[in-house]
């Protein structure tokens, strides 16, 4: 499956509004990046990805990307240094598990916001929301149909 045809218009949505949902309650930010391809080394193309969307641009380095290369079944998730340091590598590993198992079974959107939302509770346990946060990457969803 492409990313043409991966998820709906209202998937999207739900997708989206389970960022915005996750970030009302910290100061860190989520964002999705879904591509075809990824022919080299996915942790390389992640670092990438992440550069090129400003994600290393927040305050307090805690941004999260959710990077899904389709055609070549590829899923990262990617911590900056603020929250990587914090929550290790057993979280991100458990939490690609728990999505694989819902990719498996299709349910990709519903995968998706349950990542999301999992990933915004622990934001929100180690950056709490704060009063003069700002929303500091965009929550839509990064495509490339390459
Ligand atoms: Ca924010
Ligand atoms: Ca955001």
């Amino acid at each position: 499956m492409a990313v043409e045809g991966f998820l709906s218009d209202s998937e999207e949505q739900a997708v989206v509004e389970a960022i915005t949902a996750a970030e009302l309650k910290t100061s860190g930010e989520i964002r999705l990046h879904v591509e075809n391809r990824c022919k080299g080394d996915a942790i390389e193309r992640v670092k990438k990805v992440f550069s090129e969307l400003g994600m290393y641009n927040t305050k307090d380095r805690n941004a999260v990307l959710i990077y899904i290369a389709l055609l070549d079944h590829k899923l990262v998730v990617w911590g900056d240094e603020g929250i990587h340091t914090q929550v290790g590598q057993h979280f991100w590993d458990s939490e690609v598990a728990a999505i694989l198992n819902a990719f498996k079974n299709k349910r990709f959107k519903e995968g998706l916001v349950d990542l999301i939302l999992h990933i915004g509770e622990k934001l929100s346990s180690l950056f709490p929301h704060q009063k003069d946060d700002i929303d500091e990457l965009d929550n839509s969803i990064s495509k490339n149909d390459n």
